[in-house]
C-alpha cells in the first residue's frame, strides 16, 4: 500500500510526454485559432511573430485572439504542474526568441519572475483589472487566489488585455485582433449564461463544490456554489490528515453527494474523503492544464463545459 498522504507524483509526469507534446504544439501553431475550423492556406507559422504563454489554458485563449497572425505557444506542456514548474534550457532558448510573453499573474507562476527577468522580451499580466479574490484558508490565506481564469467573466478581461497587447505588438492587424476578441468575448458570455442555466436546477446540498485544490473560488462565486477544498494551492507538501478530516466533516454536515479532484494532481487524498464519508467520487475536473488535442478538453471553452457537465452529472446522480 502506498501512503495516501504522500504528495502526488505529478511533478515529473510531463517529462516523457515532451516530444509528443512538442509535435502537437507545432501542429497546433500551424492551424488557425483553436476555435476556427479552417486552416490558413499558405501562411507558414515559422514566419509569424511568436507569443509565449506560461500554460496551455492561456495559450488557447490567446490563440483565439491571434487567429492566423501570431504563433502562440505554451511554455509548460499539457498535464504539467504549473505552480512549481522549473523552466528548462529549451524554455529559455524559446523565450529569448519570443516577441511577447503572457502570464497569469496573482503569484500563479512562482517561477516566472526570475525566468522573465533574463530577457528583454516584453510581458503582459493577463489578470490585470479583474476583481481579485483572496485565499481564505491554510498557509496562503490572505494571498490572491491565482485561478481567475476559471471564471469566464474574468476571461473577458483577459481577452481585452490580450487584444491590447497584440495591437501594441502588431498595430497593422488591429482590426483582426479587435474582431477576434469581440467574437470570443461573445462566446465567453454565452458560456457563462449556459453555466448558470445548467446549474440552476441543483438543490441546496448539491450546490457545494468539493475539490482537491482551491481552484474554483471564482467560478463558485459566479454561479452561486459554496466551495470546499483539501488544499489551497498545489505544492509539494499537501493533504494533511487534518485537511482531509475537515473536508469529510464538511461533506457529512452538508450531505454533499459528490466530490472531485483535478487532472494535474493525484486524487488519492480525495479518495480518502470518499472512504470517510457518504459522498461518491464525481470525476476529474480540469483547471491548470488543458488535455491533448484528442482528449476531453482541448480548449478553454471545452474545459469549462466539461467541468460543468461532470459536476452536474455527479451531483444529480447521472440522471438526465
Ligand atoms: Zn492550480
Amino acid at each position: 500500500m502506498t501512503n495516501p498522504f504522500q504528495p502526488p507524483a505529478v511533478f515529473h509526469r510531463w517529462g516523457h510526454r515532451l516530444t509528443a507534446t512538442l509535435v502537437g504544439l507545432s501542429l497546433a501553431a500551424t492551424l488557425a485559432g483553436c476555435g476556427s475550423p479552417e486552416a490558413p492556406a499558405t501562411q507558414n507559422s515559422e514566419d509569424l511573430p511568436v507569443v509565449l504563454t506560461t500554460f496551455t489554458v492561456l495559450a488557447d485563449i490567446a490563440q483565439n485572439v491571434a487567429g492566423d497572425k501570431l504563433a502562440v505557444e505554451s511554455i509548460t506542456k499539457v498535464g504539467a504542474e504549473i505552480h512549481g514548474y522549473e523552466p528548462t534550457p529549451q524554455d529559455i532558448a524559446k523565450a529569448s526568441k519570443a516577441q511577447l510573453i503572457l502570464d497569469n499573474g496573482l503569484n500563479l507562476e512562482a517561477w516566472f519572475g526570475q525566468f522573465v527577468a533574463e530577457f528583454e522580451v516584453p510581458h503582459v499580466v493577463l489578470s490585470d483589472g479583474i476583481e481579485v479574490m483572496d485565499i481564505t484558508e491554510d498557509a496562503d490565506a490572505g494571498k490572491p487566489n491565482p485561478h481567475a481564469w476559471m471564471s469566464p467573466l474574468n476571461v473577458q478581461k483577459y481577452v481585452a488585455n490580450i487584444r491590447d497587447a497584440f495591437i501594441e505588438l502588431d498595430p497593422d492587424n488591429r482590426e483582426h485582433y479587435t474582431n477576434n476578441a469581440a467574437t470570443y468575448t461573445a462566446e465567453l458570455q454565452a458560456l457563462q449564461e449556459n453555466l448558470l442555466a445548467g446549474l440552476s436546477g441543483l438543490t441546496e446540498n448539491e450546490r457545494a463544490l468539493v475539490t482537491c485544490e482551491g481552484a474554483f473560488s471564482y467560478l463558485a462565486r459566479d454561479v452561486g456554489l459554496r466551495e470546499k477544498y483539501i488544499w489551497a494551492v498545489n505544492a509539494e507538501q499537501q493533504a494533511s490528515p487534518r485537511q482531509i478530516v475537515s473536508v469529510i466533516e464538511f461533506v457529512q454536515e452538508n450531505k454533499v453527494p459528490a466530490v472531485f479532484c483535478e487532472s494535474t494532481v493525484s486524487d488519492a487524498p480525495m479518495q480518502q474523503v470518499v472512504q470517510g464519508s457518504d459522498a461518491v467520487f464525481g470525476g476529474t475536473l480540469y483547471v491548470d492544464s488543458l488535455s491533448e488535442a484528442d482528449g476531453p478538453v482541448p480548449t478553454y471553452l471545452d474545459m469549462i463545459r466539461h467541468d460543468s457537465d461532470v459536476i452536474l452529472e455527479a451531483m444529480t446522480g447521472g440522471t438526465e
